[in-house]
Order: C-alpha cells, then sequence, then structure tokens
C-alpha cells in the first residue's frame, strides 16, 4: 500500500473529507426526493450500513422541496445531484443540502456555473465536480478524440477555473467512467494535476458479481496507490448493497475500523465435516443485524480450522458430529453440530460483553481434548490426503502407461 497522498480538505456537514480524514463511504438513493418518508427511509438503511454521506438526485422542483423536509431529519449530510438545469442547484442550496454535484458535461454556459459557485461560496458549501465518461462536454471530447483520461481531467480543470473566477474552490472531484482502466488512469493523472480531495468511482458498474468485481477493481487499485478521499460502489441494486461493499472494501484494506461483522469462511475441501456454504451462510444471517464488530470464521474441519483461522476473533470448526468452537485460536466449547450456527452467535454476544481474553479464560476444561482427539481420528480416517490425490495420481500414470 503507497501512503495516502496529500489533500486538502473541504467539509461536507459534519463529515471531513480529504486530508487525514477517513476515506468516506457514499451511496446515491434510488427513491424519488419527493418522497420524504420513502427517502428518509433508505437513508436510514444507508447509515445503518456505513454509509457517511447520501446523495440524492434533484431533478425538479417538487425534489428540492422534498430535500427541504429530508435535510434536517437525515442521520447523514446530504449532497444534491444536478444536471442540466443550474437552477435547481440554487433551489437545492435554498432546501439546506450539505453540498452539491454538478456535472460540467451538461451544465456549461459559464455564467450559470458561476452564479451556483458564487452561492455555495456565500452559503459555506462544497461543490463536487463530477465529471462522467458518457456524458462528457461533446467539444472536448472531439479535440481529445474520445473520452479520455486527458479529456475527462480538462473537463474537471475547466470547471475549476470557472469556480476561480468567483473566487470559489471548496470542491472535490470525480472523473469516473465504466471501463476501469480509462477510470484508473484519469484519476491518476488528476492527481498529479491537482491537490483537491477525490471521490473514487466505476460509473454504471452494473449489478452484482460482475458491479462489486468492477468497482473494486477500479476503487482498490487506485486507494492501494493512496489515491481516493471518498468511494462510492454504483451499483444496479439496492443501495444499501453499495454503502455495504464500499464499507467492506474499506475495513479490508485496513483504511477503516471494523464497524461491523467481518465474515471469514475456508472454501471447503475434501476434509469438510459440514456443509461449510450452509453453515457460513446461515451463519451470516444470524449475525449480521446484530453489528456484531468481530471477524468470525466458519471452518470446514478441526484438522485444519482452528489453526488456519487462528487470527480470527472467533470461529467454529466441523469434526465428527461436532462443532469445535474457538476464540483467537484456543478451542473453548464443543457443542453438537446442530446447534454450532446458535453456539456461534452466543459466544459472539458473550465476547463483546466480556472481551476475548475474558472468554478464553472461560474456556471448558476439556474442550482443547475434545478438538485433538477429534483431530487424531480424523487424520487417522482421512491421512494426510484428503483429497485422495496421491490415489488419483496413481490411477492416471496407470492409464498414462496403459
Ligand atoms: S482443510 Fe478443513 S478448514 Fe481447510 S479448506 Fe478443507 S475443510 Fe476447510
Amino acid at each position: 500500500m503507497q501512503p495516502r497522498r496529500k489533500t486538502r480538505q473541504v467539509k461536507v456537514g459534519n463529515v471531513l473529507v480529504g486530508g487525514d480524514a477517513p476515506i468516506s463511504v457514499q451511496s446515491m438513493t434510488t427513491t424519488k426526493t419527493a418522497d420524504v418518508e420513502g427517502t428518509l427511509e433508505q437513508i436510514y438503511a444507508l447509515a445503518a450500513a456505513g454509509c457517511d454521506i447520501v446523495r440524492c438526485t434533484c431533478n425538479e422542483e417538487e425534489a428540492a422541496e422534498g430535500l427541504a423536509q429530508i435535510v434536517p431529519r437525515s442521520p447523514v449530510p446530504i449532497v444534491a445531484d444536478i444536471h442540466f438545469q443550474y437552477r435547481l442547484a440554487l433551489a437545492a442550496i435554498e432546501a439546506g443540502v450539505q453540498a452539491l454535484r454538478l456535472n460540467p458535461g451538461n451544465i456549461r454556459k459559464p455564467e450559470q456555473i458561476k452564479a451556483v459557485a458564487a452561492e455555495a461560496r456565500d452559503r459555506g458549501l462544497p461543490i463536487r465536480i463530477g465529471v462522467n465518461a458518457g456524458s462528457l462536454d461533446p467539444e472536448i471530447e472531439r479535440r481529445h478524440g474520445g473520452a479520455t483520461p486527458e479529456a475527462l481531467v480538462e473537463s474537471a480543470t475547466r470547471e475549476l477555473a470557472y469556480f476561480a473566477d468567483v473566487d470559489f474552490d471548496d470542491v472535490k472531484i470525480s472523473v469516473k467512467a465504466s471501463s476501469v482502466p480509462l477510470m484508473i488512469d484519469a484519476y491518476r493523472l488528476l492527481s498529479e494535476t491537482v491537490d483537491h480531495p477525490l471521490h473514487l468511482g466505476v460509473t454504471e458498474a452494473g449489478p452484482p458479481p460482475a458491479g462489486l468485481v468492477k468497482s473494486t477493481a477500479g476503487i482498490g487499485t487506485l486507494l492501494a496507490e493512496g489515491i481516493g478521499d471518498t468511494i462510492r460502489y454504483s451499483l444496479t441494486a439496492d443501495p444499501v448493497e453499495e454503502a455495504r461493499a464500499g464499507r467492506t472494501l474499506l475495513e479490508s484494506m485496513g483504511l477503516r475500523e471494523r464497524k461491523g461483522l467481518d465474515l471469514i469462511a475456508c472454501p471447503s475441501c475434501g476434509r469438510a465435516e459440514v456443509d461449510v456454504i450452509k453453515v457460513a451462510n446461515d451463519a451470516q444471517a444470524a449475525l449480521e443485524d446484530r453489528n456484531i464488530p468481530l471477524q468470525v470464521a466458519v471452518m470446514g474441519c478441526v484438522v485444519n480450522g482452528p489453526g488456519e483461522a487462528k487470527g480470527a476473533d472467533l470461529g467454529i470448526a466441523a469434526g465428527r458430529g461436532k462443532g469445535h468452537l474457538f476464540v483467537r485460536g484456543h478451542v473453548v466449547r464443543v457443542v453438537p453440530e446442530v446447534e454450532m450456527v446458535a453456539a456461534l452467535v452466543e459466544e459472539a454476544e458473550r465476547i463483546v460483553e466480556e472481551g476475548i481474553e475474558a472468554r478464553i479464560a472461560a474456556a471448558d476444561a476439556d474442550a482443547e481434548r475434545i478438538a485433538a482427539e477429534t483431530r487424531e481420528e480424523l487424520l487417522q480416517i482421512q491421512g494426510t490426503d484428503a483429497n485422495h490425490d496421491a490415489e488419483k495420481i496413481e490411477k492416471i500414470r496407470e492409464i498414462a502407461e496403459s
């Protein structure tokens, strides 16, 4: 991981973006903004999933009126998304939003851009210059022979110049594209050109799993290079999925503290003593709504499970009809296999209440012994070649020689 690039800082309501502020997660509501209750319901769900800033479209007068009622009741800052109509940007400011997103590709008249920037300046609001490869100013696109990284960056810097004319510089920038290589190159170039905070995203990434893969490839690559101050997954899915994905990416890269559950599971193999996929899904469903900030492992066998997942706060490994519950690699309890998930949930709650060390100290006296005996038993049955590789290789050689 490269050290994070130094950027200036902007303030979106109570959330700092850029500088040494934690990298924030953003998403966007999919409701009609005029539907105040429906939009607030989605905003609350997004906040609960780890979203720091939410964007709502402001595409009509009713949307701006909705924002006036949404903003005071929202648990997170609200950004108004503006396309084509600069007057709606002024209306959104009036509604009390904490920031604006302007698309320089579709609000192109300098006097309109400057009118919005001057109002934002007077009210102390930041603006995101949200360049999008698919809606680039046609003149810029023509000159560059297409939506190149240089064209995307020029669109952003030209908008910055209009803002500078009215002495406004409270800006973050995005240069999104649906092509991952284009988006990566555009952000790299932008980060060498300006010191404004950067909002990362792969636009129109599509539904999961492809949308998740594309977004993670683009955003994760840039974050690993130290580029990026706030992120958004643009998925064709419930926006809560976007927030969860953004949060998970930051937590897994060590860029944000873990807020919720991190469920890890072995991929299963010939040694598995249980249906790992089913147990992992059951455990995820049982634990994820409890907001438990632990790493929990589901492992298919007690031969390797507790050792391979010894870094996890808590885990369960199957063996001979039993679940071996372990805390940081120490087996603390052995339960019937049918009670594995319930035992995992109970232990997770007790760890949250009592702490890891207390739960290791409270281990059942014979749990480690039972686990060791089961491990030995399984090794006797399965040997060290549970996938029967040696047997298969032998047969392949026989076929080849015959
Ligand atoms: S050896 Fe055990 S823990 Fe490792 S993948 Fe196979 S079943 Fe899972």
